[in-house]
């Protein structure tokens, strides 16, 4: 197993204990965020929204960990090495359209939004 494996392994299992309380979902939103897909942003946690909730709904911080984001890397549909791809590491069936309630977010936000991401 290469250590690029192992560390998606952890950070999956990771992520399901951090999130395993947040559980309803944005009313105006489900997109689909597959793994080609240039639309996903994520935090450092890896928690994953698209683009447009990002900009018009978080204000740029996490609703988990108050951070910035930044756009998901796609994962190679080409196996280029080891079998670091796709089509032997599939993404995550779970629904990674993290669920937030804008009321309560924007409380959350508003003290945080004006700091730079990497000043918080
Ligand atoms: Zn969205
Ligand atoms: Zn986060």
């Amino acid at each position: 197993m290469s250590s690029c494996e192992r560390r998606t392994r952890l950070t999956r299992s990771l992520r399901r204990t951090q999130h395993a309380s947040t559980a309803r979902h944005l009313r105006n939103c489900n997109k689909p965020l597959p793994p080609a897909s240039t639309e996903a942003r994520i935090c450092s946690y890896e928690c994953t929204f698209c683009a447009k909730c990002v900009d018009a709904i978080l204000f740029n911080v996490c609703p988990n960990c108050g951070g910035g984001f930044v756009p998901r890397p796609v994962r190679p549909s080409t196996n280029w090495k080891n079998g670091n791809y796709l089509g032997k590491d599939p993404a995550s069936t779970t629904v990674k359209h993290r669920p937030v309630d804008p009321a309560s977010h924007n409380q959350f936000a508003m003290p945080i939004k004006d700091i730079p991401p990497h000043q918080r």
